[in-house]
């Protein structure tokens, strides 16, 4: 069954928003087809009782206008969907943040620990799990609760039913070998202002927030504000987090999918995806089924489909 509701309004693109309600319907179709092929992620037990099925899109407008599809309004695990948002948070409370935690694109996946060592405990960019780390170690510097911080964000920018799924946070302390290793060698490298084992529980609680499509979207927008009037960034802040996202945010197929798609992305093995088109708007589509790098098969399809029939790309 799908659902929509639409305000009134047209897209910066000058579509009237009943054709981009055609075309959010037409991509989902296309996700769901492709979702198929995907295997929900195994790597956090909890987040495997998902019912692999569900299917939610959700675009947001800079004019208002909000589209939804499916189960767009259902709360899923957003795993590294809040990695964008720490982010944010951090630049917010430290604009010079990026020195530690890079900006530079990732070969490899990831929770490569061979890549961190490779360049002497110095994380890739931000969206890697070592650079992740290194922000939520940095924000709880700042806050004193980063999670919180990251939840507080998303709230205010997307609106209700953002929580915390306990449940997903403890399997994933519980199965966690690979972050763990992560998180020592940073520490090795001078590069952590906390514990481990602090860190650690601070990531796995910012991983474990769920929010529908519909909150995302329109908390992304204020990434497709060039003003940055929406959020808590200036307009060069907002510049440089959609350059990163565009080279960085998809991991390893960030190439892959700024070629299909040509949208600053960030994904989550909880099977979400988010897209920005600065200027314009954002979409995020959340279907659990993943592809071999940890995005989501369905979600990628439905937003390249969606970028391709309404002419969204940043090219
Ligand atoms: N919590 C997961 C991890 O740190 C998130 C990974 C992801 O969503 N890509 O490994």
């Amino acid at each position: 069954m799908s659902t929509c509701g639409v305000a009134e309004g047209r897209s910066a693109v000058g579509r009237p928003a009943d054709v981009l309600v055609e075309y959010a319907h037409a991509a989902a179709e296309h996700g769901r087809a492709a979702a198929a092929t995907g295997e929900v992620s195994a790597q956090i037990p909890e987040l495997s009782r998902v019912d692999p099925d569900r299917f939610g899109l959700a675009v947001a407008l800079l004019d208002g206008t909000e589209i939804q599809v499916g189960d767009a309004a259902r709360p899923f695990s957003l795993q590294s969907v809040t990695k964008l948002f720490a982010l944010c948070a951090l630049l917010r409370d430290e604009p010079t943040a990026w020195e530690h935690v890079g900006w530079d694109s990732s070969g490899a996946g990831y929770g490569s620990v061979s890549e961190l060592e490779t360049h002497a405990g110095r994380p890739r960019n931000p969206f890697v799990n070592a650079g992740a780390l290194v922000v939520t170690d940095r924000l709880l510097h700042h806050t004193g609760d980063a999670a919180g911080a990251v939840t507080d964000l998303l709230r205010d920018l997307g609106g209700e039913h953002v929580q915390r799924d306990r449940q997903v946070a403890l399997s994933e302390a519980a199965h966690d070998h690979r972050n763990r290793a992560i998180a020592h060698v940073l520490a090795e490298h001078g590069r952590l202002l906390h514990g481990v084992d602090t860190v650690l529980a601070q990531y796995f609680e910012q991983c474990s927030i769920t929010a529908s499509a519909l909150a995302v979207a329109r908390a992304a927008l204020l990434l497709a504000d060039r003003t940055g009037a929406r959020g808590p960034l200036d307009a060069g802040v907002v510049r440089r987090v959609n350059a990163v996202l565009l080279t960085a945010g998809m991991y390893g197929a960030a190439g892959d999918i700024a070629y299909r798609v040509g949208l600053p992305a960030k994904s989550g093995i909880g099977g979400g995806v988010v897209a920005v088109l600065p200027g314009v708007g954002s979409i995020c589509v959340w279907s659990p089924r993943l592809d071999r790098t940890g995005n989501s098969t369905g979600a990628v399809a439905a937003i390249e489909e969606f970028a391709r029939l309404a002419g969204w790309s940043v090219f």
